[in-house]
């Protein structure tokens, strides 16, 4: 129980150090504690499922899961696509942000988020006082749809594995789903984004918030307040920094 007549009891300062101390520990806790052991992250194999491909060796390492599967021809995305875009960044990022799939500039670069959207996810991270070279940044289809159509189930089964890979490979600590696409994907929802933004979700022990995705920023602006609320709590989640 608090003692009353100490004067430097400060309630309000005590809850923020509570406060604190259960964010570390829930971001601690995704990192260390909930992530199963790769064999239960990857969903049951079929010798016809791309996660049979995936329980191939990589040897652990994100580069290795990269050579393997860089020439996948798992769907007609394959037959169309001019690059392979893995993903890049930090290979033990804390921070993991999921997009929805390449476009026409990550298509002809073979790197995510590298056009107009991407532009703008950069000045984000920025805006966060951190760098792209700290996070790790990827998209739930690893190949362009044609004229950036959506992505369909089909193509997102198949390359799935391959996004929860990563996640296993990246371990972060937190993921921020970037737009609709990347948040069904992966919380297996078709919630709408205003119900899902706002709220810690869970993939699979690992904290995970859904904002806005940049290019939807670009077609209606008055999201970037929304998107800038997100982000500052995001960062104050990760690692108790307020923006
Ligand atoms: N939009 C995405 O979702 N991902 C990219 O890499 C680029 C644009």
């Amino acid at each position: 129980m608090a003692d009353s007549s100490n004067q430097d009891f400060d309630v309000d300062e005590t809850l923020r150090d509570v406060r604190r101390c259960l964010e570390d520990l829930l971001a601690f806790e995704g990192r260390y504690f909930i992530v199963p052991p790769a064999s239960l992250a990857l969903a049951p194999v079929d010798s016809d499922t791309p996660a049979a491909v995936v329980e191939a060796d990589d040897g652990g390492s994100l580069e290795s899961f990269q050579q393997q599967i860089c020439d996948c021809l798992r769907c007609p995305l394959g037959q169309t696509r001019k690059n392979f875009v893995f993903g890049s960044g930090n290979p033990g990022a804390d921070i993991m942000f999921v997009g929805e799939a390449p476009g026409e500039h990550e298509d002809r670069q073979g790197l995510p988020f590298v056009g107009p959207a991407g532009e703008l996810l950069t000045k984000i991270i920025g805006a966060m006082k951190l760098s792209r070279e700290e996070v790790y940044i990827c998209n739930v289809l690893k190949c362009r749809p044609p004229n950036n159509r959506d992505p369909q189930l089909d193509e997102v089964a198949s390359c799935e594995p391959y996004l929860q890979r990563q996640i296993e490979l990246v371990r972060p600590r937190i993921i921020c789903c970037l737009g609709r696409h990347a948040a069904h994907a992966l919380l297996k929802t078709d919630s709408s984004l205003g119900r899902l933004r706002g709220r810690l979700h869970q993939y699979q022990g690992t904290p995970l918030v859904v904002t806005y995705h940049p290019a939807a920023l670009l077609h209606n602006p008055s999201y970037k307040r929304d998107t800038w609320e997100d982000m500052k709590w995001l960062r104050k989640l990760h690692d108790g920094t307020e923006l």
